[in-house]
């Protein structure tokens, strides 16, 4: 059905929701005259943003129109974009809609399909940081490798023997685009071409070639569909199976384009109805909601059954409930692995050889390129830098019992430190550009204090960030992602990454800073 063909629906948490549009539409309106005759003291302040992601764009465009004009956004790599400069691999697009996918101040008429390409979304975010001039603030190929809190400034180094003074630190450092490898024997010793997913050999062609691939997370199951046609023969080395939800992805017409560029209005109602689509069904059943849970338990079951073969639609059953794991959707999934070229290895990995992947049965599994699908690191945060707080105890061994954040975003002891997308920031299955979006106007809030001259430092108390990590842990318990599967998710603590509330209990926590939980000096 045309996207335009439905009737936009009432937003269910429009009144929060209409007051945080209203705040950042307000904020952006604001001309930076304004601003430096009303404050004056923005430009004072030096800020370093780590990370020219997402979340590090963000935040530059958010400070420059609040009157913060004082900022470098330090990124180690030579280019912007995040995790969308990362990962390139063929198939790559979001599973979150291109209409939410997207900053909440900057639509974009042109999305070219439902779920945008990978490509397409690295664009989006050039074409908003060239838009809002934020390139222009980016040093590249600066790596911080230190920071370090001293007599109220940090002290910032980076891997080229850079230096900086500044008074606040934002670390937009993104959540996966540490690539993790797996420990098996002889990984080194293959042959041909081996890369991870996210470090892709563009030079290595795969037509009509023998292409391994380990791990079936979400990138294994894009790329399967993408390169099947290309090659002789697809071996998936497949640990756990994964539930499937079958999602078309189809083309926005030319005359819808048309439509959303006359009309900001239809794009803000989509943007609304998928934000309450997802907000309303996905958010709620990984926190507990049965109704949701059993209905898209049932949707991946009803797909699974697409599985011609029995033999193969065991293989691909998993053995732990829908969402337990990131919920993977996809339409061509279970087509492409269907096909004859394809074959699901099921049998344990012994070890990787010059000519390919032995199973334990003693089967070698002959391949000319191996793609090594096996994820990220989604607890690494901040590392691998040395960040130090003002008791000389870095973040490290701060965190050496699992990474806690009051509210995803301050630290302890740690004060004007900020974290976009921190523990716990990520919500089930949803944008995580809204979350950052409300993650930045919340520590803007709490950087405002010090830039009026009311207080000098700015840290979470101990006690708030222990009772909130508390109450995460206890809902934690009524979430999918406990109920009994390895994933990502959960840190070798056994504590999930993820936001065990609703969202809009993310909405109201983050609307305004309750100033008791803070540490406030002078
Ligand atoms: P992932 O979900 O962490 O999957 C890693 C896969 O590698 C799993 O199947 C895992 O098996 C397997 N694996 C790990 N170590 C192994 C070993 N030693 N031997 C055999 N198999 C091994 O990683 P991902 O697919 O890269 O996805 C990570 C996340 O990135 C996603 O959950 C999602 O949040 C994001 N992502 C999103 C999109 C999208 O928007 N569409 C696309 C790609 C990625 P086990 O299950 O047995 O551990």
């Amino acid at each position: 059905m045309s996207i335009l063909a439905t009737q936009p629906k009432r937003c269910k948490f429009a009144t929060a929701w209409q007051r945080y549009v209203n705040r950042l539409k307000e904020s952006m309106n604001i001309q930076h005259s304004e601003i430096k005759a009303a404050g004056g003291k923005g430009e004072l302040l030096r800020i370093a943003i780590i990370g020219a992601g997402m979340s590090g764009i963000l935040t530059a465009i958010k400070l420059r129109e609040a009157g913060y004009t004082n900022f470098t956004i330090y990124e180690k790599a030579d280019r912007l974009g995040g995790t969308w400069r990362e990962n390139t691999y063929p198939g790559l697009s979001c599973d979150v809609p291109s209409h939410l996918y997207r900053y909440s101040f900057e639509p974009n008429p042109n999305w070219s399909k439902l779920f945008s390409p990978g490509q397409e979304i690295w664009e989006y975010f050039d074409g908003v940081a060239k838009k809002y001039d934020v390139a222009s603030s980016i040093e590249y190929n600066k790596e911080v490798t230190k920071s370090e809190y001293k007599n109220g400034k940090w002290y910032l180094e980076t891997a080229d023997g850079g230096r900086d003074t500044v008074d606040f630190v934002i670390a937009a450092t993104g959540v996966l685009h540490h690539p993790v490898f797996p420990d098996i024997d002889g990984l080194g010793s293959f042959e041909g071409p081996c890369f991870h997913s996210a470090q892709w050999d563009h030079n290595a062609s795969l037509e009509g070639k023998r292409v391994g691939i380990i791990g079936t997370g979400s990138t294994a199951i894009q790329i399967v569909p993408a390169i099947i046609d290309e090659v002789e023969k697809v071996s998936l080395f497949q640990r756990t199976p994964q539930w499937v939800l079958p999602l078309p992805n189809p083309e926005f017409s030319d005359e819808e384009k048309q439509a959303f560029r006359n009309s900001p209005e239809l794009m803000e109602d989509v943007y609304c109805q998928a934000r309450d689509q997802f907000s309303g069904s996905f958010s709620e059943a990984v926190i507990g909601d049965k109704t949701q849970m059993e209905e898209i338990g049932a949707l991946c079951q009803g797909n699974l059954e697409t599985v011609q073969d029995p033999e193969l639609r065991e293989k691909l059953t998993p053995n732990y409930q829908a969402m337990c794991k990131r919920l993977i959707m996809s339409n061509d999934f279970y087509p492409a692995i269907q096909k004859p070229n394809a074959d699901v290895v099921t049998e344990g990995i012994e070890r990787i050889e010059a000519g390919g992947v032995r199973t334990r049965d003693g089967v070698l599994h002959e391949l000319d390129v191996l793609v090594i699908a096996t994820g990220f690191d989604g607890h690494a945060f901040t590392g691998p830098m040395n960040i130090i707080g003002r008791n000389g105890t870095s973040l490290e061994e701060t965190w050496a019992n699992g990474k806690e954040a009051y509210r995803s975003v301050a630290v302890p002891d740690f004060p004007n430190f900020f974290l976009l997308c921190g523990p716990n920031s990520p919500i089930g299955n949803f944008s995580l550009i809204l979350i950052s979006e409300m993650q930045v106007d919340y520590v803007m809030q709490l950087m405002d204090l010090v830039r009026d001259g009311t207080y000098r430092e700015v840290a979470a108390t101990k006690d708030a960030t222990d009772r909130f990590n508390a109450d995460i842990k206890e809902a934690m318990k009524g979430t999918i992602w406990v109920s009994g599967c390895k994933s990502w998710y959960i840190d070798k603590h056994g504590n999930a990454a993820m936001w065990p509330w609703s969202f809009q209990k993310f909405v109201e926590d983050m609307k305004q800073p309750l100033l008791e939980e803070f540490e406030l000096n002078h």
